[in-house]
C-alpha cells in the first residue's frame, strides 16, 4: 500500500534508527494510513536509555545559559518548518489548520519561554559564620510519555523544562500520533549533543519498559487516569518522581446574567475545541434554569455553522475523533444516552464513513447521574445541565474524581468569583477559558493528577533539591 510520507525514524544517541517490525499511523479524516513507523524494541529502548545515561554529565555541567540557548533553538527550529508541521499535525491528528497552527505555534513559543527559566539557589540562611544554600540540581534520566490530542506540544512541556533543568530523556510518543514527535526529534539532531534527547516509538508496552526502566529516574506523563494509576504503581519498583497530567471531567458554570447571544460562542469553543479532545474541554455545562432554554438553543445555533470534516480541506473547522479505540468509546456512549432516551437537541448519529467522524452532539439535561455526565467523553459529546442555586451546582460540580480545570461565567464578576473560591479543581476560568502559559502553572487535584507543568513549579519538578550548609569555622583542636 502506498503511504503519504517515506520514512520517519526514532532518535537514539543522534542517529537515526529504524526498527524491524514496524506499524503504520492512519490519517484519522479518510483511514488510510500515512507511513510507516518503527516499533522500537526492547533493545532499542536499552540503547536509548544509555545513551541519555552517557549524555547526561556533559549535559548537566554544561552552563545553565548554554542550554538555554539550545532549548530556544529548538523552538526556532520548529517555527522554521512550521508549515511541514502542520500539514502533518493535521494528517496524523485530525485538527483543522486554525488548531494546528495554534499547536506548532505554542510548541515553538514554549521552547523559546521555558528556555528564560532559571532556579536559582536559594540562600536561607546566613549568620555570616554559616551559611544554608538550597540548590536544585537534575535528576538524570528522564521518561516522557505523551497522549494523542496535543501530540507535539505535550511533548514540548516535557522536553523544554527537562533539558533546560539538566536532565536527559527518552521520550515515547502516543502510537497513534507518533509522526510531529519522530520529526521534532529529527530536526534536534543538529542541534542537541547526541544522547541528550532520545525519540523512541512503540505501543503501549514501550510505555511499561520505560516506566520500569531500573535506570530512569523520573516520569512525566500526560494521557488518561487510568493509565496513570499504572505508572504510579510501575514506577514504585525503582521510586522514580512522577508528574502525571491526566484526565478530567470540567464544570462550566453559567451565571443568570450573562449576554446569552455572545456567550454561545465562547461556550462552544469551550467545550468542542479539538473536537472536544481537550483535556480542559468544558464536558458539562451547567446553565442557571431562567436562561437555560434560552442558551441551549443559543448554542445549538451556533453550533449549526461549525463545519466538521477533514482538517486539510479549507473552511473545516472541527476534525474527526483521532483514533479507532476512541471513536468506538464514543458510539458506545451515544449508544447508552439513546436507550436511556436522552433527549438529543443536536447530533447523535454517526455517518457511514471512511473517518472517525462524530458530529457535534449536545444533550438537553440528562440525569446527573447518567454515563454521559460522569464520564470523560473525550469527543463531541456535551451535556447541557439545569441549575437553580449555587450551593446545588457547586455541589454537583464537585462531585467527581476529576479536578482538572473548571470555568465560571457572569457579567457580575465579584459572585462569578465567589463561585470560583469553592471549585475543586487546579485551574479556575473566569470569563475565558483555555489561556495557558509556559509561565503559569498547571495541574490537576484529585485523580486528575499529581504534581504539574509550567512555571518555576513545572521546572522544579525536574530538580533535586540539594541543601548545602557550610560552616565556616572549620573545626580546630585550638
Ligand atoms: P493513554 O493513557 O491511553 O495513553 C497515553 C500514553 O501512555 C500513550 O503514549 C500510551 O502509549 C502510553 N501508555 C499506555 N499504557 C501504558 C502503560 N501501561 N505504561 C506506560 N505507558 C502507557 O491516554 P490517551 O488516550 O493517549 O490520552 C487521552 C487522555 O489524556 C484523556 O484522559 C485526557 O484527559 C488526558 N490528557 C490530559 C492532559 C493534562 O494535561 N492533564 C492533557 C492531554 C490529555
Amino acid at each position: 500500500m502506498t503511504r503519504f510520507y517515506e520514512d520517519f525514524t526514532m532518535t537514539i544517541d543522534g542517529e537515526p534508527a529504524t526498527s524491524d517490525k514496524t506499524f503504520d499511523a492512519i490519517n484519522p479524516a479518510n483511514e488510510k494510513p500515512i507511513a510507516q513507523v518503527p516499533d522500537a524494541s526492547r533493545e532499542q529502548l536499552e540503547s536509548a536509555v544509555a545513551a541519555a545515561k552517557g549524555a547526561f554529565p556533559a549535559w548537566s555541567a554544561t552552563p545553565l545559559s548554554e542550554r538555554q540557548k539550545l532549548v530556544a533553538k529548538l523552538g526556532d527550529v520548529i517555527e522554521a518548518n512550521t508549515e511541514d508541521f502542520i500539514r502533518l499535525l493535521t494528517m496524523e491528528q485530525g485538527k483543522a489548520r486554525a488548531g494546528a497552527e495554534w499547536e506548532i505555534g505554542g510548541s515553538a513559543a514554549w521552547c523559546r519561554e521555558i528556555a528564560k527559566q532559571e532556579l536559582k539557589t536559594e540562600t536561607v540562611e546566613d549568620d555570616g559564620h554559616r551559611t544554608v544554600e538550597v540548590q536544585r540540581t537534575p535528576l538524570g534520566v528522564v521518561g516522557g510519555i505523551t497522549p494523542w490530542n496535543f501530540p507535539l506540544l505535550l511533548a514540548i512541556w516535557k522536553i523544554a523544562p527537562a533539558l533546560v533543568a539538566g536532565n536527559t530523556m527518552v521520550l515515547k510518543p502516543s502510537p497513534y500520533t507518533p509522526l510531529c514527535t519522530l520529526k521534532f526529534g529529527e530536526l534536534t539532531r543538529d542541534i542537541l549533543p547526541k544522547g541528550v534527547l532520545n525519540i523512541v516509538s512503540g505501543g503501549n508496552e514501550l510505555g511499561a519498559w520505560i516506566t520500569q526502566h531500573p535506570e530512569i529516574r523520573k516520569i512525566s506523563f500526560t494521557g488518561s487516569t487510568a493509565t496513570g494509576r499504572k505508572i504510579m504503581e510501575s514506577a514504585s519498583g525503582s521510586l522514580k518522581r512522577i508528574t502525571l497530567e491526566l484526565g478530567g471531567n470540567d464544570p462550566a458554570i453559567v451565571l443568570p446574567d450573562v449576554d446569552v447571544k455572545a456567550m454561545a460562542k465562547e461556550l462552544f469553543w469551550a467545550a468542542f475545541q479539538n473536537s472536544a479532545q481537550f483535556c480542559v474541554a468544558a464536558k458539562r455545562i451547567y446553565i442557571h434554569e431562567d436562561i437555560y432554554d434560552e442558551m441551549a438553543e443559543a448554542l445549538v445555533d451556533y453550533a449549526k455553522t461549525v463545519k466538521v470534516g477533514d482538517g486539510l480541506e479549507q473552511g473545516t473547522d472541527l476534525g474527526p475523533i483521532q483514533n479507532s479505540m476512541q471513536f468506538d468509546k464514543l458510539k458506545n456512549l451515544l449508544a447508552d444516552s439513546k436507550e436511556n432516551n436522552h433527549k438529543f437537541l443536536l447530533g447523535g448519529d454517526i455517518g457511514a464513513g471512511p473517518g472517525y467522524f462524530v458530529p457535534v452532539t449536545i444533550i438537553d439535561n440528562p440525569p446527573e447521574e447518567s454515563r454521559v455526565v460522569v464520564e470523560e467523553a473525550f469527543g463531541p459529546v456535551l451535556p447541557l445541565l439545569k441549575f437553580k442555586n449555587i450551593d446545588e451546582v457547586i455541589n454537583r460540580a464537585n462531585n467527581t474524581e476529576y479536578g482538572l480545570a473548571a470555568s465560571v461565567w457572569g457579567r457580575d464578576v465579584s459572585a462569578a468569583r465567589k463561585v470560583a473560591d469553592r471549585l475543586e479543581a487546579g485551574t479556575i476560568w473566569i470569563n475565558e477559558i483555555h489561556t495557558f502559559s509556559p509561565h503559569v502553572v498547571f495541574g490537576g487535584h484529585k485523580q486528575s493528577g499529581i504534581g504539574v507543568e509550567n512555571s518555576l513549579e513545572g521546572l522544579a519538578e525536574y530538580t533535586n533539591v540539594r541543601t548545602v550548609v557550610t560552616n565556616r569555622a572549620a573545626p580546630t583542636s585550638v
